[in-house]
């Protein structure tokens, strides 16, 4: 009989292979007491284990395909930095010492510790470094106790690898040995490791609680990752609905890759412009892949994070110099800091834990309120703008004083590079990012003093709807389709066409094919979206009629009940279904 396990959906596609049983032997740890004189050559077994850790993950960090995100490095960087932190690093050290005990007790201590330490956060996104925590150890662990029971570490070629728990680089190891797909006991939507398995490729179903004692070693199974449905003994039938869905999934894909070199342009011959979202300079090896497409954001606050100084003018020049000589000709658009909210950094001391950071010293307002932090980006982003066409993009602007405040430190900027002589575009565009209701009613009035707009849906969505986006536990109630939320963009979209200047959208719902036809049908003609989303939504807009779709698009608008509005989507959206 066929046996279904439900989990959470976390990487789209479906995978059929034999189950690799991975990591299933939680290590034993029991504390051994040392004589005086084996204390340092304790002490000296931990420090190789560490050694070997960190070498460990400068290999995985060295396989990673050149076409991932930068997210996936992004994440061992964290790891290979937790394990040089005197917290575990001398800590355990120390225990070992006071304790007179062996290495794993020692570490296990301070891991305990930590992990306490962590549970009292109540901030979700601190609380998944706790799993960032115990993989580290987890690794270190392994290799002091050399534990030969253990499954192979690379499984076959298009295994299903079912774990407890995964780290960001296994996953990465496990990309690298080519598996078919991922289950896990535990792990949910948001956390690292699912990021990656998305951004990867991988079709991964994770929360599954009972995978570890219901799949064994070879059996087959079959995973749907959008689903988020794992199958076992799948009778014949069953096996064939799979089988075929996993045929059209390639051909999809193969498809989609052909779409690569060709123009964005709807069926009724508009055209759209489609640019990328990069969190790092590193990110620009995918933009290249994704074809000849320019940046329509540049997050630039990532520079910031997981270091503890902020890079001077001179830094910063020389990343925007090479992202925008990179790009041979096509637009960069550098938005500037947007720290503060769920994005801090060591390197910028945004004060006290604000009461609600969201709604705090956040982006402009940061800026505005450090100009030593401000104005080197800006002489550095002005500087780049010598090297070919960059456009500079504010984050979060509410009210016109402070976008006047921030043109007049523009200005400034130029006025003293001329003084010395430095060069830089005298017409470089300056936009503003329309991500707060505030701005959004008043787009016309930001519109007419700047040269550029873009919509950021996933700020305008939290505000408009009062939906904290870091709280998974109102992450139902997030409604790209509000009424409200269309209203704004609408707003936008029109505010901008009056004052003549274009106007793109960056959040996460131009990234959305499924948003695709009904965001044409409102006029919006410039995508900017993660480079591995671009193939897809530039289907859908071949496959699209704005002349045809725009009265539906502004019918669904006017739609109070959400059930009604996702019928008119999934009408608008007929004839994509393979895709969606
Ligand atoms: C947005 O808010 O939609 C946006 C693109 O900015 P970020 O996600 O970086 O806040
Ligand atoms: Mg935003």
């Amino acid at each position: 009989m066929t046996l279904l396990l439900n989990g959470i959906g976390i990487s789209r596609g479906v995978a059929i292979g034999r189950v690799h049983r991975y990591d299933y032997t939680t290590p034993d740890i029991r504390r051994q007491a040392l004589a005086g004189d084996e204390i340092d050559a304790e002490v000296g077994r931990f420090r190789t284990a560490l050694g070997t850790a960190t070498a460990e993950l400068h290999a995985i960090k060295a396989r990673i395909p050149q076409e991932s995100s930068a997210e996936v490095g992004a994440f061992i960087d964290t790891h290979l930095l937790m394990l040089e932190d005197h917290l575990l690093s001398r800590v355990p050290v120390e225990h070992i010492r006071a304790q007179r005990c062996n290495a794993e007790w020692a570490l296990k201590l301070q891991h305990d510790e930590l992990i306490a330490t962590f549970d009292a956060m109540a901030d979700p996104y601190l609380r998944t470094r706790r799993d960032d925590v115990s993989h580290v150890v987890g690794r270190v662990l392994r290799l002091l106790q050399h534990d030969s029971s253990r499954p192979s570490a690379t499984p076959p070629r298009a295994s299903i690898v079912v774990a407890e728990d995964l780290s960001p680089s296994d996953v990465v190891a496990l990309q690298h040995a080519r598996i078919g797909g991922l289950v896990t006991e535990y792990g949910g939507q948001l956390s690292h490791t699912a990021i990656l398995a998305r951004s990867l490729g991988i079709p991964a179903v994770m929360g599954t609680h009972a995978a570890g004692r219901l799949l064994h070693d070879g059996e087959r199974v079959i995973i749907d990752g959008e689903a988020g449905l794992v199958l076992a003994d799948a009778d014949e039938p069953l096996t064939a609905h799979f089988r075929l869905k996993l045929r059209s999934q390639r051909a999809r894909s193969e498809r989609l890759l052909a779409m690569r070199t060709l123009p964005t342009v709807t069926a009724d011959g508009a055209d759209v412009s489609l640019q990328a979202n990069i969190e790092l300079d590193s990110d620009l090896s995918a933009v290249r892949q994704a074809g000849e497409i320019g940046v329509g954001l540049y997050r630039t606050e990532f520079l910031f994070i997981g270091r503890s100084e902020a890079p001077d003018e001179e830094e910063q020049y020389k990343i925007y110099r090479r992202a925008v000589r990179s790009l041979r000709g096509q637009v960069l658009t550098i938005r500037t800091l947007d720290l503060g909210g769920d994005k801090l950094s060591d390197a910028v001391d945004i004060g006290e834990q604000a009461p609600n950071p969201a709604m705090g010293l956040r982006a402009i307002r940061l800026s505005l309120r450090e100009p030593t932090l401000f104005i080197p980006q800006l002489r550095a982003i002005l500087r780049a703008s010598s090297h070919g066409p960059v456009r500079l993009m504010l984050p979060m602007v509410t009210d016109l004083s402070e976008l006047q405040r921030a043109l007049d430190l523009i200005a400034a900027q130029r006025e003293a590079l001329t003084r010395e002589g430095r060069n830089y575009d005298p017409s470089m565009p300056i936009g503003a990012m329309i991500e707060v209701p505030a701005a959004a009613l008043t787009a016309e009035e930001f519109a007419r003093r700047l040269d550029f707009l873009s919509i950021g849906t996933n700020d305008l969505i939290q505000y408009t709807l009062a939906i904290d986006r870091t709280d998974d536990a109102v992450n139902d109630l997030y409604d790209p389709l509000h009424p409200a939320v269309l209203k704004l963009v609408r707003l936008t979209l029109e505010g901008a066409e009056r004052a003549g200047i274009p106007v793109a959208m960056c959040g996460e719902m131009a990234g959305d094919p499924a948003y695709t036809r009904l965001l044409l049908g409102l006029g919006l003609r410039e995508f900017s979206v993660p480079p591995n989303r671009h193939a897809e939504i530039k289907y859908v807009i071949t496959r699209s009629d704005v002349r045809k779709i725009a009265a539906q698009a502004a019918e669904l608008c006017t739609l109070p009940d959400r059930g009604a509005r996702l019928q008119a989507l999934a009408k608008l959206n007929r004839g994509l279904d393979e895709l969606l």
